[in-house]
């Protein structure tokens, strides 16, 4: 009997443990993060040759973000006469090198900086060209942050009206310091309808708010399922929530993209669906999340 109940009290105490351990942290990041806030913007400084900065954003990961970065620049470029380029920041988990199908190492210009790898006619970068995707998993700190600042800084765009940026998931150092590094016109934020997305969601649109940066929109991702037999619509994930929180927050809804096997399909094969099935009914609900990000960003 004494046994179990020291047992009980050891796992007791460590439960405590970790609760106080997890809210101590959070306050350390929320610490943190005033500080850098109370230091202001002081390196901003723009990426020559790139217009207009356009930030895909998500509080978690694995909701489609890259996904919606990637289709969204495809769009974006095939929309207008303009040139698009995409910077894949999700150091941690890069994912632009597969769903553009590029690979290898960029060549380097005489002063040193990374020559982007192109396809479909849209520049790249990722740190996925320069490491082993499963090396990026373990960095840490210091390590990420230099390999942002190469990103940012030691890339020859040439000539570009919009860099798409897929961010990193989340709403700590790493992001803030992208969005106080560089001028950013406007950011998308992307949610799946489930409530843990959506409550990560309101953290996103709270920072893009302290630091002044405009959010163009939100953009509902797998918001439903169309039955490929019978044509029924289901909403797999719940309904309204992302419009509810869009109201909330004082945002437009900009997009619904539906939950679709074969949108991932084609993303697996490095071919994205605006380009592989243009006139199909998801590369044109991306065409119109494009048309209402050029209609709202202010330089472009
Ligand atoms: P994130 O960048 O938020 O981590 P990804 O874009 O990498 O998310 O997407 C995660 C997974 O979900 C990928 O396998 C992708 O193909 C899939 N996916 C994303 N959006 C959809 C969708 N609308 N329908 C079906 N699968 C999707």
């Amino acid at each position: 009997m004494n046994v179990i109940i020291g047992k009980r009290l050891t796992v007791l105490r460590i439960v405590r443990c970790g609760t106080r351990s997890l809210s101590s942290r959070q306050e350390d990041v929320n610490a943190r993060q005033k500080e850098m806030m109370k230091r202001g913007l002081p390196n901003i400084s723009p990426i020559p040759g790139v217009k207009n900065i356009l930030l895909v954003a998500s509080g978690k990961g694995g909701v489609g973000k890259s996904t919606v970065a990637v289709n969204l620049a495809c769009a974006m470029s095939a929309q207008k006469d303009k040139k698009i380029g995409l910077l894949d920041a999700d150091v941690y988990g890069p994912s632009i090198p597969k769903l553009m199908n590029l690979r290898g190492n960029p060549r380097l210009t005489k002063d040193d900086k990374m020559i982007p790898l192109l396809n479909y006619d849209i520049p790249c970068m990722s740190m996925g060209f320069l490491i082993d995707e499963k090396a990026a998993v373990v960095w840490r700190g210091l390590m990420v942050m230099q390999g942002i600042q190469r990103l940012l800084r030691q890339v020859s765009w040439g000539e570009l009206d919009v860099l798409v940026v897929d961010m990193p998931p989340g709403t700590g150092d790493i992001q803030l310091s992208i969005v106080q590094n560089v001028p950013v016109a406007g950011a998308v934020l992307v949610s799946t309808p489930q409530d843990i997305a959506l409550s990560d969601v309101r953290r996103g649109a709270e920072m893009f708010n302290k630091v002044k940066i405009p959010v163009l929109g939100m953009i509902e991702n797998m918001s439903h399922f169309t039955c490929p037999d019978c044509g029924a619509e289901s909403k797999i994930f719940g309904s309204g929530r992302v419009k509810k929180l869009s109201k909330e927050l004082n945002l437009d809804l900009i997009g619904n993209i539906p939950l679709d096997p074969e949108l991932s399909e084609y993303s697996d094969k490095g071919v994205p669906i605006v380009i592989s099935k243009p006139g199909s009914r998801q590369a044109r609900e991306f065409m119109n999340i494009a048309d209402e990000i050029w209609q709202r960003l202010p330089g472009a």
